[in-house]
């Protein structure tokens, strides 16, 4: 059969797992020899115990599981041809020209500058002794797929990225539990949450849990921010409204490029209005956990359609990338996406907010 390897890089996320055990099971069911490569490119370019082949049984017991059980790491060598050629032999002496790879734009761009290197690489391979021309011959060509794990749902071209409504579901948890104490005593609390590039958590979280203000980097707040929140805040009291809760991005900012943080906000409160404010920063809560449900599904859809992909991929076909389009795993355009993300970015960076946030849209 042919070979499948699956490997989990950057950032964790909750649902990796799912998505692991889908590639395993699906590749086995359609007669492939799957392997695991442990802590992401380095187990790759590490070789050795880093890669092991699966079964059936050696998926049981991980769909609950929060994070990734195979390992994620980021790895330095991977971005020299040096390393990535360490990499393609070890993935050549196991019969391995199938690669799923679960991460982020990063990995993904990693996985395609991977595969468009992959005959070089053989060929150098092959100068150097390290693998007969039979191999290069046999093993000449790389298909790829990837599948998007990440909380911070950032990435284009797919409804929802595995992990992020997981990541949701804690920091509800999170903002109830404060809603309670906020409660009892009147006080304001001001919660920041994961988002470098992306307020998807920081608003949702904020429209499900009535949320008085919400600062995320697609809509940065006027410079006069800090009267507009106080008098509204004061509005709220005045009418009855013994609580207030506040949600801030990580990656807020105001007009000028100035970063909006918990404590700035929480300052700017306590000089003008004297509330009893305080501060939580979820951190690293919001990564941990069981998955839900939704992203337990997420990652068996993706996974099985993963499989599928690369089974029908020639060395023609245009690497995918498996996202959500509705209730549907589906594939797309994997460096069309990427760029499209990395261009978000830019226009971020550039001020050009409405441009960021048509085109984080799905197609
Ligand atoms: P993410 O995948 O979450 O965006 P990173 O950007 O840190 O995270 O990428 C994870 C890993 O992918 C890196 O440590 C590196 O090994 C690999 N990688 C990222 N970008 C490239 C690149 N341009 N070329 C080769 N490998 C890359």
């Amino acid at each position: 059969g042919k070979g499948i390897a699956v490997l989990t890089s950057g950032g964790d996320s909750q649902g990796m797992n799912g998505a692991v055990r889908a590639v395993v099971r699906m590749g086995l069911y359609v007669g492939a020899n799957v392997f695991f490569i442990k802590e992401g490119y380095q187990g790759m370019v590490d070789g050795g115990d880093n890669i092991v082949e699966a079964n059936w049984s050696s998926v049981s017991g991980i769909i609950h599981k929060g994070g990734t059980v195979i390992g994620s790491a980021r790895c330095k060598a991977f971005r020299d041809r040096e390393g990535r050629t360490k990499a393609a032999k070890n993935l050549v002496k196991r019969g391995i020209t199938n690669l799923v790879v679960i991460g982020g734009d990063g990995s993904l761009t990693g996985a395609n500058l991977f595969r468009q290197d992959w005959p070089a690489l053989l060929q150098l391979l092959v100068k150097k002794g390290e693998i007969t021309e039979e191999e290069q011959k046999t093993y000449s060509h790389l298909n790829i797929v990837g599948m998007v794990g990440s909380i911070d749902n950032d990435f284009c071209g797919t409804d929802m990225t595995i992990g992020t409504d997981s990541a949701l579901h804690r920091i509800i948890e999170a903002v109830d539990a404060i809603a309670s104490t906020a409660y009892s005593h009147q006080r304001c609390f001001i919660l920041e949450v994961m988002g470098r590039h992306c307020g998807y958590l920081a608003l949702v979280a904020a429209l499900s849990s009535e949320a008085d203000f919400v600062f995320i980097p697609e809509n940065p707040p006027p410079e006069n921010w800090g009267e507009k929140i106080c008098k509204k805040l004061q509005q709220e009291r005045s009418m009855g409204q013994r609580l207030n809760i506040i949600i801030v991005a990580e990656g807020a900012i105001d007009q000028q490029d100035v970063p909006i943080t918990a404590e700035g906000v929480k300052k700017v409160i306590v000089d003008k209005l004297g509330f009893d404010t305080r501060v939580t920063v979820l951190g690293h809560v919001q990564r941990g956990g069981s998955p839900s449900a939704f992203d337990r599904l997420l990652g068996c859809r993706m996974g099985a359609e993963a499989v599928l992909a690369l089974m029908e991929a020639t060395p023609e076909t245009e690497p995918c990338v498996i996202s959500l389009d509705g209730n549907q795993a589906v594939r797309v355009p994997l460096m069309g996406c990427v760029l499209k993300t990395q261009a978000v970015a830019r226009a971020l960076q550039d001020h050009r907010w409405d441009d960021a946030v048509q085109m984080r849209g799905r197609s």
